[in-house]
């Protein structure tokens, strides 16, 4: 029988598997807070347990392939799964180092990407992740592995401040359980302890998933990728609308609990010509009207053959000045990596054209 990952696993339910309890906490320290590579490393664990774990559980389902850094800092990483299919995760730093007297005085807060499954269901028309298909969900310790290689892999001590995002390849709320699960263990004070505050999860807008979500109250922070303002644009862009459409969505965003000093944050990628005038801004503010929003501005970022265009600074400034002028507070996201391939799909289209080139 093919062994799962420990990082799958719940406090809870190692606890029923492996015994005296208390052992389950050594082995979340050993595992989230000293980073060990392998069960041998676990030496306050009798034998015994070692060897069973040994026996029972992969401990890391995932290998690095290939590594991009960008000179914003942000670093992309692939990763190849037991199966041979591959993700990606993004590591985006979040302030600058201060250096007084030649000395860091201020450290970096991080930003995690991470993807839910590989390829996508949803099929976005702008989206190199949509072009390769639906392969398969990924598994709760998949999921958690991201975060835990990206932080070795960079000396992230344990209590350094890390967000998350479910931003990478595939739509979170098409893998709920996998996804619930690993916010869960996420936030486990004697794992990662990354609260559920600083978990954002973002979605093409599937309402029904949105409610079941916000039903299960975990208190983390939800992204809507609207993209579009009136629903025949939206169904072009985006076919899940032809589901659930744009009014289905803002009625899901409505009865998600938020906490008092958060807002929902509503994403629009902008295209060049596509919804990048202000007639849109104008439809985004009465549509996000009494809504407690942040919204994110994107510039599309164009790949190989993506029959979009990315906009215009002019055009992107207008359309940010619009929604502030109105009242909607609104950002404009940086385009951290652009030199490394930084829309979700893009550093494994690149390896896979040059493992082609390779092979010819
Ligand atoms: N499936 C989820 C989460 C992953 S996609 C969702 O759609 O929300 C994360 C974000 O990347 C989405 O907002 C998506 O619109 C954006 N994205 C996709 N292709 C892009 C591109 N070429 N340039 C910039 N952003 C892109
Ligand atoms: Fe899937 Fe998100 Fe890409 Fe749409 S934008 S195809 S939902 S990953």
């Amino acid at each position: 029988m093919e062994r799962s990952s420990i990082l799958s696993y719940t406090k809870e339910e190692l606890s029923k598997k492996i015994e005296p309890a208390f052992r389950v906490k050594q082995i979340y320290n050993w595992i989230y807070c000293q980073y060990a590579n392998s069960y041998d490393e676990m030496k306050n664990l009798p034998k015994i347990i070692r060897t069973d774990l040994e026996n029972n559980y992969v401990l890391n389902p995932l290998k690095l392939l290939k590594k991009e850094s960008s000179s914003d800092g942000s670093i992309k990483y692939l990763f190849i799964l037991n199966d041979g299919y591959t993700i990606e995760t993004v590591l985006l730093p979040m302030k600058k180092e201060l250096i007084k007297n030649g000395e860091i005085i201020r450290h970096t807060r991080y930003t995690v990407c991470i993807s839910s499954q590989v390829g996508c269901k949803i099929g976005c028309s702008f989206c190199l992740t949509a072009k390769e298909g639906f392969k398969r969900n990924l598994t709760t310790g998949e999921i958690i592995a991201q975060v835990l290689e990206i932080k070795k892999d960079n000396s992230i001590a344990k209590n350094r401040r890390v967000n998350i995002v479910f931003m990478g390849m595939g739509e979170p709320l098409d893998n709920l359980e996998s996804v619930v699960k690993a916010v869960k263990i996420f936030s486990d004070p004697d794992g990662l302890g990354i609260s559920t505050r600083r978990q954002t999860i973002s979605t093409s807008g599937l309402s029904k998933q949105i409610e079941k979500l916000g039903k299960m109250e975990l208190g983390v922070l939800l992204a809507i990728s609207l993209h579009a303002v009136d629903d025949e644009l939206r169904e072009k862009l985006m076919p899940i609308n032809k589901a659930y459409n744009i009014k289905s969505i803002i009625n899901a965003v409505k009865a998600f609990p938020i906490d008092a000093r958060k807002r929902v944050m509503f994403e629009y990628l902008v295209m060049k010509n596509i919804n990048d005038d202000i007639k849109n801004a104008k439809k985004l503010v009465k549509l996000l009207h009494g809504i407690k929003v942040k919204v994110n501005l994107i510039y599309f970022n164009p790949y190989n053959g993506s029959k979009f265009k990315r906009p215009s600074c002019d055009s992107v400034i207008a359309f940010q000045k619009y929604l502030l002028d109105h009242g909607v507070l609104c950002t404009i996201r940086e385009s951290k990596g652009l030199d490394i391939s930084a829309a979700c799909g893009q550093l494994k289209e690149k390896t896979k054209k040059e493992l082609e080139n390779d092979n010819s």
